[in-house]
């Protein structure tokens, strides 16, 4: 028989909102065990397994990097809090021994602190009040510097005794919050490389949603670098929302024919009303149930309310835009947290950019704008579109 690798720390994860689910918890904790098993691999070589509404995250072996797996936990959604622990057996002598141990440095360095137990497993001979008791006595006489606070520790020492084993820890890690990608379904992200639209993506995917990517691009009014900043902007996106398809839908006859055929002060609108049909069927045969843009209310004309409405009338599906009554400042400092916003500031064209309008129709009438384009083979242009798509991985 394999002897098993005792590890002596781990990761405790406590859920968050998911705990709350009642029923679907079961479905919830295995989401977020499948996804922190996908977004661990990097990490190296772990063991997870799910007791109490507790998740273990526990190295197989010395290779297993936890510092790096405690960064990419800080990012899965699911999660509000999260420690490293040191493991131990469920012995008063060791636990005491370990805690000086474990937290030796952080001890040295604070003049107040407060153990507290948890005693799960009942089994156990000491009572919470006894194990608090009884570690602190130890530490204190280990570090005599130190006064015990009950009510404003700088350092709280947390003793839990488990079916596994005893962890002992300091205080939690703050996790990203939200709910397990691909509990709240599938959606697909309108990205252009400007800076709302990873940030929405961000957003939704904090709840629960599962991400498609999908970018229009228009070679060569935009160039191979515009595309590479978005698949790098996913990729950033992805850090959070694990991994995405990105589907590439070519732009560019479409909005050469708007331009020959339309008039200007519509060119964004008609534009933007191909894309919702397009980002649709891309939608419906990816199997997502909603679109996601970055819009906010006022930000450039083809965000009013009467420009809005022109595109919506086209919706057969929910659009999501989570960004819509944001301020650029608050968005930009999501897009700061999620170390998007200095790709996003790079100077490259999106099909947006190329044929703007000198004078865009901001309060446009939905029957005018359709007339308008109503010159164009509508349907064909689609198909072409649609044909001419790429698919990527992210
Ligand atoms: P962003 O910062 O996200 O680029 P923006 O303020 O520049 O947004 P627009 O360029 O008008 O606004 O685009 C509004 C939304 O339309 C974007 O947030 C995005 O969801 C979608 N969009 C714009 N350009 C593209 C594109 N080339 N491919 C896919 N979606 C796009
Ligand atoms: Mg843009």
């Amino acid at each position: 028989m394999t002897e098993i690798y005792q590890p002596n720390e781990i990761l405790l994860i406590k859920n968050g909102e998911i705990a709350l689910k009642g029923l679907n918890r079961r479905n919830f904790e295995d989401a977020l065990i499948k996804n922190l098993r996908y977004r661990l691999q990097h990490a190296g070589d772990f063991r997870l397994r799910c007791a109490q509404s507790t998740i273990y995250i526990e190295p197989k072996n010395d290779y297993a990097d936890l510092e790096e797996a405690c960064d990419s936990v800080s990012r899965v959604f699911g999660i509000s809090a999260f420690s490293r622990a040191r493991v131990v057996e469920k012995d008063l002598a060791t636990i005491q021994q370990a805690a000086a141990d474990y937290l030796a440095e952080r001890l040295r360095e604070c003049a107040t602190f407060k153990v507290e137990a948890k005693r799960a497993d009942k089994k156990f001979p000491y009572t919470s009040p006894e194990i608090s008791r009884e570690v602190g006595g130890y530490i204190l006489s280990k570090f005599p510097h130190l006064k015990v606070d009950v009510h404003n520790p700088e350092l709280q020492i947390m003793v839990e005794i488990r079916d596994f084993g005893a962890y002992i820890h300091a205080e939690q890690l703050p996790g990203a919050g939200g709910m397990p990608v691909g509990t709240g379904g599938k959606a697909a992200i309108l990205i252009s490389g400007g800076i709302d639209s990873p940030v929405a993506a961000y957003m939704m995917a904090k709840r629960g949603i599962k991400l498609v990517g999908v970018h229009f691009a228009s070679p060569p009014y935009t160039s191979e670098r515009a595309e590479q900043k978005v698949i790098s902007l996913l990729e950033k996106v992805g850090r959070y929302a694990g991994h995405m398809k990105l589907r590439i839908v070519p732009f560019t006859h479409i909005q050469e024919e708007i331009r020959r055929a339309c008039p200007e002060e519509y060119f964004t609108l008609i534009m933007r009303r191909f894309m919702m049909r397009l980002a649709q069927r891309v939608a419906r045969d990816e199997n997502c149930g909603a679109l996601i843009t970055g819009e906010s209310v006022a930000q450039v004309a083809s965000q009013t309310i009467p420009a809005l409405a022109v595109t919506d009338v086209l919706a057969t599906m929910p659009v999501f835009r989570p960004v819509i009554g944001m301020d650029k400042e608050e968005i930009v400092a999501i897009a700061r947290k999620i170390d998007t916003f200095e790709l996003s500031i790079q100077p490259y064209e999106d099909c947006c950019t190329v044929f703007t309008p000198r004078h865009p129709c901001t309060r446009p009438k939905v029957a005018k704008v359709a007339e308008a384009e109503s010159v164009l083979d509508i349907d064909a242009l689609v198909e072409e579109a649609m044909a001419g798509i790429r698919v990527l991985d992210i």
